[in-house]
C-alpha cells in the first residue's frame, strides 16, 4: 500500500518519483503536504528565496487558422470579416512599440494560416533581430512548426534549422494542451493532426539544434488525472534527452467563446491550480523552473503558487489576446509584478527569455540579453 510518508521520503532523497506515486499525489495527498514537498524540491533547485519574471508581451501575426480547436476563442477562418493576416512591415511596428515600452521578450504565435510561405516566418525572425536586437524573439509553438513543414513540404528539422539561421534561439510550448492522445482526440477536429508525438519530436527536434524551449500544459477540460500524468511524464522524458527546456508552465483552460464548454462540466479553480504546480514540481525532477504566473488564477492565487514550489512568475504579457478572447482578461504593470513578489516573501528579479537575471532591472530602460 502506497503512503505519502513513502513518497515524502523520496523526494526528499532526491529520488525520481514515478507515475503511480504522481497519480497518488494528485488524487490523494492533502494539498498542504503537496506544498511542503514542492516548496523543498524549488529550493534544491533554485536555493535563493527570489522570483524572476519578465517584461514581455504576446503578438499575434495572424488569426486565421485552419485547425478550429474545440478549446480556442482566437481562431477565424478567412472570410470572417475580422480575420487578418498581417505583414511583416505592420508586425516590425508592433514590435519596436513594444521595444518602446521596455519588452525584452516578444513571443509570436498565430493561427495555422496555410497561406504563409515560410520566408514570412524567417523573415519574422531576421527582421526583429535586424531592427530591435533588444527585443529577444520568443516565437512559434509546435503546432506552427508543424504547419511551415506542411505548407513547405521540408521536415520539422529543416524548418528549425531555417528559423536557426534566422536568429530565432528560443520557442514556446503552447499548443501542447494535454500530451495524451485520448485528450487530444477529444478536444481536437483534425486529430490524428497535431499527436502528442508531433509536440514531442518538435522540442525534442529543437533541443537538438541548439533551441531552448518552454513546455506547457492546458489542464481542466476532458482530461482525467492519469493524463495529467501521461503529459508530465513525456515532459520528463524529452527533458532527459537534452536538457532543453527552461521552465514548465501550467494554466487552466478558460471556456468563454469556445466550442469545448458545453462539454466540460466545471471549470477548475485555485486549488486545482496550486496543486497542479506542486506536483510539477516534484514530478519533473529535471526542470529548474516551475512557472507559477498571475496570469492563469489571479494575482493572489499566483501568489500562494510561489509557496508551492513555482519560482518565477511569468511575464507582463503587455498585448495578450487569446485568453481575451476566451472572455479572460487580466493585467499588469512591472511595478505591480515586483510588489505582488515582494509580498508573496520573496525578491523580485528581472530575467531574460533563457532565464538570466538582468542584473540592474529597469533602471536604464531596456536591458535585454
Ligand atoms: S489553438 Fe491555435 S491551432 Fe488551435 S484553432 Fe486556435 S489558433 Fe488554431
Amino acid at each position: 500500500m502506497m503512503d505519502i510518508q513513502q513518497i515524502r521520503a523520496k523526494v526528499e532523497a532526491g529520488q525520481r518519483i514515478d507515475r503511480e506515486e504522481g497519480l497518488y499525489l494528485l488524487q490523494e495527498a492533502s494539498i498542504l503536504d503537496l506544498g511542503t514537498m514542492a516548496q523543498a524540491v524549488r529550493y534544491r533547485h533554485n536555493p535563493e528565496p527570489r522570483v524572476t519574471f519578465v517584461v514581455d508581451t504576446n503578438l499575434n501575426y495572424t488569426n486565421v487558422c485552419d485547425a478550429y480547436c474545440t478549446f480556442c476563442a482566437f481562431y477565424r477562418t478567412e472570410k470572417d470579416e475580422d480575420s487578418y493576416t498581417h505583414s511583416v512591415e505592420q508586425m516590425m511596428t508592433m514590435v519596436g512599440e513594444a521595444a518602446e515600452k521596455g519588452v525584452t521578450t516578444v513571443l509570436l504565435q498565430g493561427g495555422l494560416n496555410p497561406k504563409l510561405p515560410l520566408d514570412y516566418y524567417t523573415r519574422l525572425v531576421s527582421e526583429t533581430r535586424r531592427l530591435y536586437p533588444q527585443v529577444h524573439p520568443h516565437f512559434f509553438s509546435a503546432p506552427e512548426i508543424m504547419k511551415m513543414s506542411q505548407v513547405s513540404d521540408l521536415p520539422v528539422e529543416v524548418v528549425l534549422a531555417e528559423l536557426r539561421k534566422a536568429g530565432l534561439n528560443t520557442i514556446p510550448g503552447g499548443g501542447s494542451e494535454i500530451l495524451s492522445d485520448r485528450v487530444k482526440q477529444k478536444i481536437s477536429r483534425l486529430f490524428p493532426k497535431g499527436k502528442t508525438d508531433d509536440w514531442t519530436t518538435v522540442h525534442s527536434t529543437a533541443h537538438r539544434l541548439g533551441y531552448r524551449t518552454t513546455a506547457t500544459m492546458m489542464y481542466g477540460h476532458l482530461e482525467e488525472d492519469e493524463d495529467v500524468i501521461e503529459h508530465l511524464d513525456h515532459v520528463r522524458s524529452v527533458q532527459d534527452e537534452n536538457g532543453g527546456f527552461t521552465a514548465f508552465i501550467p494554466w487552466s483552460y478558460k471556456s468563454d467563446n469556445t466550442a469545448l464548454s458545453r462539454r466540460v462540466k466545471a471549470l477548475a479553480g485555485a486549488n486545482q491550480y496550486l496543486r497542479m504546480i506542486a506536483l510539477s514540481r516534484i514530478y519533473l525532477d529535471n526542470l529548474q523552473h516551475i512557472q507559477a504566473s498571475w496570469f492563469s488564477e489571479g494575482k493572489k492565487t499566483g501568489q500562494v503558487a510561489l509557496h508551492f514550489g513555482g519560482d518565477d512568475f511569468g511575464g507582463t504579457l503587455f498585448d495578450e489576446n487569446v485568453m481575451q478572447e476566451a472572455g479572460f482578461y487580466n493585467r499588469t504593470t512591472v511595478e505591480e509584478i515586483k510588489e505582488i513578489i515582494k509580498d508573496a516573501g520573496f525578491e523580485p528579479v528581472q530575467r531574460t527569455t533563457l532565464y538570466d537575471l538582468v542584473e540592474d532591472p529597469l533602471s536604464e530602460g531596456v536591458t535585454a540579453r
